[in-house]
C-alpha cells in the first residue's frame, strides 16, 4: 500500500476533535455571571475560585486547597509551603514536562533527575532510593499521562527518610491509585489547567493538601505573604501574587460535572486501540481471527505503555505507545501525520537538557528515560476524545507505515 507521504491515500481524512471542547451551557452561564458581577479577582468576595478549591479538595480526599495561576507556580508554592528551599535536593522523574524541574529551581532547590521505571515510565522507587543524599528534602512523583505513580512505594521511602512528597497531578485530574484519588496521596498535590490539560481555562493551577499548617504556608506564598484572615497590609512571610482569576474558575467549575464522562470516553478509546493493535498483530492478522482484513504489515512491536501497579482510575490524558522497530523517528512522525494520524514525539529526558544542568540540576543515569525518548510516541488527548471506532485508524496507519521501513529510512 502506497504511503500518503509518498502520494498514496491517507488512512484518515476527517479531522480529529479539537481541544478544548465547545463551551457548555453551564460554563457560558457562570462565566457570564462572573463577568457581569465585576468581581473578576478572587480577593474581591468572588466565590468561583473558592468553590473550585473546595470541589478539588473534596475530590482529592483532603480538606484544603489554593487556586493559582498555573501548575509551575503551584509546584513552587507547594514546595515552599513545605519548607523546601536553597540547599535542598528534590527528586523529579527524568521523563516529564520540564516544569516539574524548573519549579524546583524556582524554589531555589536542586532538582535531582532520577530514572523512570523501564516499563511504565513513572518515577522508579528503586532509582529514588539510590539517589538519596543527606540533602534530599522532597520527592515530586508525576502522575504521567493520567495514571498515578506507585505512591505506596514512594511514600514508604519518603516516610523512612522524612521527605516531603508533592504530587505533580498536572495530567491526572480524576485519576485514582488503589481506589484513592490522586492529589491527596502526598503532602500536597498540584493540578494544571493549561490549554492542553484535561480541564482548562487557558491557564491555571490548583494545589490541594491535607494539613492546615501546609495550607496556611501555601496560601501565604500565593497571597503576598499574608496570613489567612490577617490584615490586608500584614505580610509576616515573603510571598507573591500567584492567584487564579474568577473568570478562569468559572470556566473550570462546571467542567467538574463532565470530567468523569470525558475520562470514561478516553478509556473507551484506549481500550479500543488496544484491541485494534492486537487484532492487527502478525498472529491475528494472518491467522484469520482479525475482525477486519489484515493490512500489509501488522503492527508487530507496538505496545501500549502499561500503567504502574495500583492504577485503579487512569484519567488518560495521553496514551503512550512503545514502538520497537527500525525506523527514524522524524520519518515515522511525518509518515503518520501524512496518514492523518499525527502522533507526538514525547519528552526528551530532563537530564539531556543543558539549560537544566547549567542551572544546577543533577542528573542520575537514566537509561529507561533515554530508551523512552527513542521508542515512545503519544496519542494525544483530543484524539482520545473521538469515537472509539476511530482507534482503527491509528492501528491501520501504524500497520501501513511500519510495513515500509526501507522508505522510512530514506526520508529526510
Ligand atoms: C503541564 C505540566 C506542568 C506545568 O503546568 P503549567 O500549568 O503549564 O504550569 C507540570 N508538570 C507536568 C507533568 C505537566 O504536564
Amino acid at each position: 500500500m502506497k504511503l500518503a507521504i509518498d502520494g498514496g491515500t491517507p488512512v484518515r481524512t476527517e479531522p480529529w476533535p479539537s481541544w478544548p471542547p465547545p463551551l457548555d451551557a453551564a460554563q457560558r452561564a457562570l462565566v457570564t455571571s462572573v463577568l457581569e458581577s465585576g468581581r473578576w479577582g478572587a480577593t474581591q468576595d468572588g466565590s468561583a475560585c473558592a468553590d473550585l478549591v473546595a470541589a478539588f479538595a473534596r475530590r482529592s480526599g483532603v480538606e484544603h486547597g489554593v487556586a493559582v495561576g498555573n501548575a509551575t507556580l503551584g509546584l513552587f508554592a507547594a514546595l515552599r509551603g513545605l519548607g523546601v528551599g536553597p540547599g535542598d535536593e528534590v527528586i523529579v522523574p527524568a521523563y516529564t514536562f520540564v516544569a516539574t524541574a524548573t519549579a524546583v529551581l524556582l524554589a531555589g532547590a536542586t532538582p535531582v533527575i532520577v530514572d523512570v521505571d523501564a516499563a511504565d515510565l513513572h518515577l522508579s522507587p528503586p532509582a529514588v532510593e539510590a539517589a538519596l543524599t543527606p540533602r534530599t528534602a522532597a520527592i515530586v512523583p508525576v502522575h504521567l499521562a493520567g495514571s498515578p505513580a506507585d505512591m505506596d512505594a514512594l511514600n514508604t521511602i519518603a516516610a523512612r527518610h522524612a521527605l516531603a512528597v508533592v504530587e505533580d497531578a498536572a495530567q491526572a485530574h480524576g485519576a485514582a491509585y488503589r481506589g484513592r484519588p490522586v492529589g491527596g496521596l502526598g503532602d500536597a498535590g498540584v493540578y494544571s489547567f493549561q490549554s492542553s490539560k484535561a480541564m482548562t481555562a487557558g491557564e491555571g493551577g490548583l494545589i490541594v493538601c491535607r494539613s492546615p499548617k501546609v495550607h496556611e504556608a501555601v496560601w501565604s506564598a500565593c497571597n503576598v505573604g499574608r496570613t489567612l484572615n490577617g490584615a490586608w497590609y500584614g505580610h509576616p512571610r515573603v510571598g507573591w501574587n500567584l492567584r487564579l482569576t474568577e473568570i478562569q474558575a468559572a470556566l473550570l467549575l462546571p467542567w467538574l460535572d463532565r470530567l468523569d464522562d470525558e475520562i470514561d470516553r478516553r478509556n473507551a478509546f484506549a481500550a479500543a486501540l488496544d484491541r485494534e493493535l492486537a487484532a492487527l498483530g502478525p498472529a491475528a492478522g494472518r491467522g484469520g481471527g482479525a475482525t477486519r482484513p489484515p493490512s500489509d504489515g501488522g503492527v508487530d512491536g507496538v505496545t501500549v505503555v502499561p500503567q504502574p501497579p495500583g492504577t485503579t482510575r487512569d484519567s488518560r490524558h495521553l496514551l503512550m505507545l512503545r514502538i520497537r522497530t527500525p525506523f527514524e523517528r522524524p520519518s515515522l512522525l511525518a509518515a503518520m501525520a501524512a496518514e492523518g494520524v499525527p502522533l507526538d514525539a514525547g519528552y526528551p529526558p530532563l537530564g539531556t537538557m543543558p539549560a537544566l544542568i547549567e542551572a544546577g540540576a543533577r542528573a542520575e543515569p537514566c537509561p529507561s528515560a533515554e530508551a523512552a525518548a527513542h521508542e515512545v510516541f503519544w496519542v494525544r488527548q483530543p484524539m482520545l476524545m473521538d469515537d472509539p471506532s476511530s482507534a482503527a485508524h491509528i492501528a491501520d496507519a501504524l500497520a501501513k507505515v511500519l510495513a515500509s521501513p526501507p522508505l522510512l529510512r530514506s526520508l529526510p
